[in-house]
């Protein structure tokens, strides 16, 4: 039998991208990386995201929170729709550290009217927004990404998939949305496929709702924070950024070696696929 080490995050010194680390959801991540020891690049449309919805930050900046805990850490401004501009931002990333282990993929979110996001009301307009966001930021990141991970001997991609992508909403909500998630998260499985014998892990995580500071700060127009709501979860509470953290943190290190191609729902049980 092998002797066990540290297997419950990443080693010391791995370089991982947050692909829409700014806030939210991918900030946490991005956050506890770092707290791990990795050295973490945050590429994002706005770096100052965090203070849309008065999320604060423990330090002047996002790029200040990772050196603060790692010692070392970036932070690239990068339009992440734009094949090119991911590509930019991610060859800068590997050119300052010289390899990539780890890559998660939070940009992305129902960022059409609630108020239209039924099946029957999607606007092509909404619809292309969605996919821009969602599937082709995805798409590209990984694209971009899995050459280098290869060159490193191998490492984890998580996206972000959602509950919306797994079941409908109880109204007929989101469902572009749904349906933008419900692709990248069979994208994970189709690429899981391809670079496994590359030592490539690709793995989705499906939240429920997850109280970023978005999401609560949307929960007048959503209706989707309420003390109602957590009590029709196995868990009687809704999500926090910090519970996906929990799981990409498995995901990307040694205790998920044996782990890809899956789609793991982080609700509280309220989805049970
Ligand atoms: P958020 O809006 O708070 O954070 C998203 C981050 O991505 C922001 O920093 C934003 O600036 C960045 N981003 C958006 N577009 C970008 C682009 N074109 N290029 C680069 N960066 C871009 O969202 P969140 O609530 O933290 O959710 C994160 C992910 O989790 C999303 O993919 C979302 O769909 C998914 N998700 C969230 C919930 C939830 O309840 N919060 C539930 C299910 C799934």
């Amino acid at each position: 039998m092998t002797a066990r080490t540290d297997r419950s995050a990443l080693p010391r010194g791995s370089v991982a991208v947050v692909a829409g680390g700014a806030r939210g959801i991918g900030r946490a991540c991005a956050l506890r990386l770092a707290d791990l020891g990795a050295r973490v690049a945050v590429l994002d449309v706005d770096l100052s995201a965090a203070a849309v919805y008065g999320e604060v930050l423990s330090a002047n900046s996002i790029a200040d929170e990772l050196v603060a805990r790692a010692g070392d850490g970036l932070a690239l401004q990068a339009d992440l729709r734009d094949p090119v501009e991911t590509d930019r931002a991610i060859s800068a990333v590997v050119a300052q550290w010289g390899r990539l282990d780890a890559l998660v993929v939070p940009a992305g979110g129902a960022i059409t009217p609630h108020s239209r996001s039924r099946a029957s009301e999607t606007t092509d307009d909404d619809l292309t927004t969605l996919v821009d966001v969602n599937m082709r930021i995805v798409v590209s990141c990984c694209r971009v990404a899995v050459p280098h991970l290869r060159a490193a001997g191998g490492g984890s991609i998580v996206t972000l998939g959602s509950s919306a992508g797994l079941v409908t909403d109880a109204d007929g909500h989101l469902a572009g949305y749904g349906m933008t998630k419900a692709a990248v998260q069979h994208y994970t499985r189709y690429l899981a496929t391809e670079v496994g014998r590359w030592g490539i892990r690709v793995n989705c995580i499906a939240p429920g709702v997850i109280r970023t500071s978005r999401v609560v700060a949307q929960s007048t127009a959503t209706g989707l924070v309420d003390e109602d709501a957590a009590a029709g979860i196995p868990l009687r509470r809704q999500g926090e950024p910090d519970d996906v953290a929990d799981v990409v943190q498995f995901l990307t290190g040694p205790l998920a070696s044996y782990v890809t191609g899956q789609v793991i729902s982080v609700s509280g049980g309220a989805v049970r696929p």
